[in-house]
């Protein structure tokens, strides 16, 4: 592929949320997930809890997720009542050992989808098998058009500290033409209410370049973003994962063929948005935290999730076609409706896949995403691999550092503005070869 071609949107993704990549998880490898669940866990290593609400008013139409926009409140239930007994049967897993969950994430889907007599319910409900007393973050991904005063409460109530907006953009057609639900007026209802309610951290996502963006725009998007002073700002730019609306759309009309709303920015566009959104925001008073994150205040501003799986957190991924990891072992649940439900009725955990993975692979997994914090240290690896990062990857970072993406030092290393601006592109340079060049899912 060429230079020019790589720059241009493609299909596809290119970022990276995990090691091995997933097109290497299999059915086959079940047994090594059931070992791990009935064997004690590794001490120190923190417990989380991921749970997959997989409901959204419509479907965004850049988005590939399991999600269902045709469930009425019958199926509701029914998916509720699963998945409280998925997470039921995890905490009966000998892997638990007592210990209690540090963190809990609420994503989708939208969990905010749900009414505020689901979410107590379901609250209450997990909180009998699996309590979050003692969480040190409980987050909550929401759509701002699903929200309301009340809704709001219920979650605070429910020890939700970290709200998560899904703003994405600022502007109306934007929105309204990638197909997301909500509309301008009601990002500004409901982070007002979330505002006066308390919440310990409030987070708004945006994406760069979706479509019909603009530079005039982009910037009215960090503007409105500094003046709402939320506690966390996280940006991803914009991709287009095959089996989504557009993708459909662009094949039919040619990929480089203009959509009604203009066309798709190419990576270097998306990549300056991003670079003016970190100087504005940097200006205003906030530190980058990661490639794609900002906060207010990075001593008291902490994500805990992002930071407990970066550095190699267990993690029971409950609701269908989630993700967990488990001492060594990856694990994805069944990505069917009917195959979840079906087996949660019968009391069986709903695995399909997993992957157990090797010392090396577990370093290079918390490696590269480490990378993404843009700061790597080098005593972390030695203690806990027995590997001196800087030699055994010596060549893929002497690349980078020629290409001026990032600094090398004795105490380890450190990614410019542009390397991290472009990370994910570069991670495969540690992958294993035969992880190299396979489609990423
Ligand atoms: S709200 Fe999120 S999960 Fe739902 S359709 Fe849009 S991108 Fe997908």
């Amino acid at each position: 592929m060429t230079e020019v071609a790589q720059e241009k949107t493609g299909l596809g993704n290119y970022f990276v949320a995990n090691y091995p990549p997933f097109s290497f998880w299999k059915p086959a490898h079940l047994s090594a997930a059931q070992a791990v669940l009935q064997a004690p866990p590794k001490p120190e290593t923190p417990l989380g809890l991921y749970l997959h609400i997989p409901f959204c008013r419509k479907r965004c139409k850049f988005c590939y997720f399991r999600v269902y926009t045709d469930k009425n409140a019958r199926d509701v239930e029914t998916y509720l009542d699963a998945l409280v007994k998925e997470v039921s049967l995890c905490a009966r897993q000998p892997l638990v050992g007592g210990r209690p969950l540090k963190y809990v994430y609420f994503g989708g889907g939208t969990p905010s989808y749900l009414s505020a007599t689901q979410l107590r319910g379901l609250m209450t409900r997990l909180q009998q098998v699996l309590p979050w007393t003692g969480a040190e973050e409980v987050t909550f991904e929401c759509e701002p058009g699903t929200l309301q005063e009340h809704k709001l409460e219920a979650l605070r109530e429910m020890g939700v500290t970290r709200l998560s907006l899904g703003v994405e953009n600022f502007d109306y057609n934007i929105l309204e033409y990638n197909g997301r639900a909500h509309h301008t007026e009601e990002i500004y209802r409901a982070y007002g209410w979330a505002r006066h309610l308390g919440f310990d951290q409030i987070n708004i996502d945006l994406i760069a370049g979706m479509v019909g963006e603009t530079w005039d725009n982009w910037r009215d998007c960090v503007r409105k973003t500094l003046e709402l002073a939320p506690e966390s700002v996280t940006i991803y730019q914009m991709e287009l994962p095959y089996n989504t609306v557009f993708s459909r759309e662009l094949k039919m009309v040619g990929q480089d063929e203009p959509t009604t709303m203009g066309s798709i920015a190419d990576w270097p566009t998306k990549r300056a948005w991003v670079d003016y959104a970190f100087t504005q925001m940097t200006a205003a008073g906030y530190e980058i935290s990661s490639a794609y994150t900002l906060v207010k205040n990075k001593a008291r501003t902490r994500f805990v999730y992002r930071d407990s799986l970066w550095r190699g957190a267990d993690m029971f991924g409950t609701g269908v076609a989630s993700f967990g990891h488990l001492n060594g072992v990856h694990l994805q649940n069944v990505d069917t409706w009917e195959e979840y439900i079906a087996r949660l009725e019968r009391d069986e955990l709903p695995l399909n896949r997993a992957l157990p993975v090797t010392p090396h692979q577990l370093l290079i997994r918390e490696m590269i995403l480490q990378l993404k914090t843009g700061h790597l240290e080098r005593t972390y690896f030695q203690n806990k691999f027995g590997v001196n990062i800087l030699d055994e990857f010596a060549e893929p970072f002497q690349h980078l550092a020629d290409e001026g993406f990032l600094t090398l030092s004795p105490e380890g290393v450190d990614l410019t503005r542009a390397g991290l601006l472009q990370i994910d592109r570069h991670l495969p340079l540690f992958f294993e070869p035969e992880h190299i060049t396979t489609r990423y899912t």
